[in-house]
């Protein structure tokens, strides 16, 4: 009995050093497993209780069972410690300077085009025209018969088309979608629509890509005056001034009468000189700004329109040019380089 209590003891005492040794969770681990695992040294006393006499067992049973739960709190205790020394020596190894200034993300901003485009739109859009859209791989058809320009005609040639397989198109202006939108509506209507189209062009004012916005109104007793009000007050509101506004006839297959509007140089404000003359209006006062007229009856022909009864006007004009004369940029080149020293400046 004696020699029993005697041998536990010298194993807690042994299991208490070795706890006390352990630097690390894995070396407590080790002593935990040696002493109180499944054949550890407690467990194999307890084992041994066979060989001890009936009458002492229940005593020495009771101080195995103490011992096992003063070595697992020693364990517990001393994890707790390790694991605290580890914590602290991470605090104090080398330090993360947080005061250090971040490296900010730079803020993106919408391209002078896209925001030229939605201002051009929003006026439009407060006067009452609603966004149509139309593909940009167009059939001939639409891009240029519906539009009363038939095979042999000159206007073909005089826009440098990029011809895709199969008969279709890179459109050439924005007006199929008109053709596109009365074939499915009856009027009243009142559209614009917007995108890019392609020509065969390219130089400091023309780029083989652009992009139009386009403007199309039918109703009954639609007039020109309808046309020179709403292009008078749109011209004014997206260069936002006063300027004059003057229509000169000219010739689209698809508007008759057709007009060129000119507006006030935006540089000499119409006097045609600015250091000498004007570069801009090369000193006419006077800058080219967007095509127009009351729609061909040809055309109505094309999408089943009444022509006695209906009548509307067209209008489309270049984003580009608006946002060149506008932030007077001299290039149109420079709104597809991506140079990001240009595209701050907006
Ligand atoms: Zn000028």
């Amino acid at each position: 009995m004696e020699s029993a209590l005697q041998q536990l003891e010298d194993i807690e005492q042994e299991a208490l050093k070795g706890i006390a040794d352990a630097e690390d969770a894995e070396s407590l681990d080790r002593v935990r497993v040696e002493f109180l695992g499944k054949k550890g040294r407690l467990t194999r006393v307890l084992r041994g209780l066979a060989a001890v006499p009936a009458q002492d067992r229940p005593q020495i049973g009771q101080r195995v069972n103490e011992a096992k739960e003063r070595l697992a709190r020693a364990v517990d205790a001393r994890k707790s410690a390790i694991r605290e020394r580890e914590r602290e020596a991470r605090l104090s190894g080398p330090q993360l300077d947080i005061s250090l200034p971040g490296f900010g993300q730079p803020c993106g901003a919408i391209h002078v085009l896209s925001r030229t485009m939605a201002e051009i739109c929003d006026i439009l859009g407060g006067f009452g025209f609603c966004i149509a859209e139309g593909p940009d791989i167009e059939d001939e058809y639409h891009n240029f018969e519906a539009l009363n320009i038939p095979e042999d005609h000159p206007a073909r040639d005089m826009q440098d088309t990029f011809f895709v397989h199969g008969g279709r198109v890179l459109r050439t202006h924005t007006s199929p979608v008109q053709i596109r939108v009365m074939e499915s509506l009856q009027p009243p209507l009142q559209i614009i629509a917007r995108g890019s189209v392609y020509r065969h062009d390219d130089d400091v004012t023309h780029s083989p890509m652009f992009h139009q916005v386009e403007g199309l109104m039918v109703d009954e007793g639609v007039t020109f005056s309808h046309l020179k009000g709403v292009l008078t007050a749109f011209l004014q509101r997206i260069f936002e001034r006063e300027l004059p506004v003057r229509f000169r006839p000219s010739y689209f297959p698809f508007t008759e009468p057709s007009a060129e509007v000119d507006i006030g140089c935006v540089m000499c404000d119409g006097s045609g000189k600015a250091d000498g003359v004007c570069r801009i209006c090369k000193g006419s006062g006077w800058l080219e700004i967007l095509g127009c007229g009351m729609v061909d009856p040809a055309v109505f022909a094309h999408v089943g329109y009444d022509s006695e009864k209906y009548t509307g006007f067209a209008f489309g004009l270049g984003v580009e040019r608006i946002a060149m004369l506008k932030h007077r940029i001299g290039d149109i080149r420079l709104f597809y380089g991506s140079d990001l020293r240009f595209l701050k400046q907006f």
